[in-house]
């Protein structure tokens, strides 16, 4: 605890004198460049990673990046996405999952998370991504390739749930707002994005690559 209290002496002491105008700034209100919706996982660290600063960028955090559909619960995170869409007029979202999720282990093995009930009944809002995994990739039994595959596809079933929330659905529909699928590989910094017209996840180059209009189509069975 005490490396928390003092960095804060030294984010006033340093960081926050040298953007002393950009805070400031920042009480006028904020104008951010996207909604990046991503897990919880302390080696994240979005603006690190996006090289953005202060009021760029509007961060939802859940386990396994997780996009309850809209109805299923009124928490924070539809508040989040309807606030960010409507208010804020947010003309992207990014949902990025990662390397190693803890979450997306609990998926494919409950047993690790059977003495933790709320766990459990939010990676309800992930079955589908457990689904085509176990039924759909029966041939992938290396359990790291399993993990990366249940990640990305875990990404395109939380865009599916996220378009569910009427608000994103009207401003999609509008062309207002586009949606884009991530996985961050935090042990070598890649970025891959969902490229429709591939159908698979590619090293994020530029904007136009990583849009996500579509689930990736499943193997043959
Ligand atoms: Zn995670």
């Amino acid at each position: 605890m005490q490396k928390l209290v003092d960095g804060i002496h030294r984010f006033q002491r340093e960081a926050f004198s040298q953007d002393q105008k950009l805070f400031e700034t920042l009480a006028e209100g904020q104008n951010p460049l996207a909604l990046f919706i991503t897990c919880s996982d302390s080696r994240i660290d979005p603006n690190r990673l996006t090289q953005t600063r202060p009021g760029e960028l509007f961060i939802q955090r859940t386990a396994g990046n997780i996009v309850p559909p809209y109805g299923s619960v009124f928490g924070g995170e539809a508040c989040t996405i309807e606030y960010a869409v409507m208010a804020l007029k947010i003309r992207d979202i990014i949902i990025c999952g990662h390397s190693h999720c803890g979450a997306m282990g609990g998926l494919l093995n409950p047993e690790a998370i059977k003495e933790m009930p709320a766990v459990q009944a939010y990676l309800q809002h992930a079955e589908a991504t457990r689904r085509i995994v176990n039924e759909n990739y029966k041939h992938l039994t290396d359990p790291d390739k399993r993990l990366t595959l249940t990640v990305e596809e875990n990404v395109l079933v939380q865009l599916e749930n996220l378009r569910t929330h009427p608000s994103v659905a009207a401003a999609v529909g509008r062309g207002d707002l586009k949606l884009h699928g991530w996985v961050y590989k935090f042990e070598t910094g890649d970025v891959f994005g969902f490229d429709p017209e591939e159908n698979a996840f590619l090293p994020v180059k530029d904007v136009s690559s990583p849009l996500t209009e579509r689930v990736r189509e499943m193997p043959p069975i």
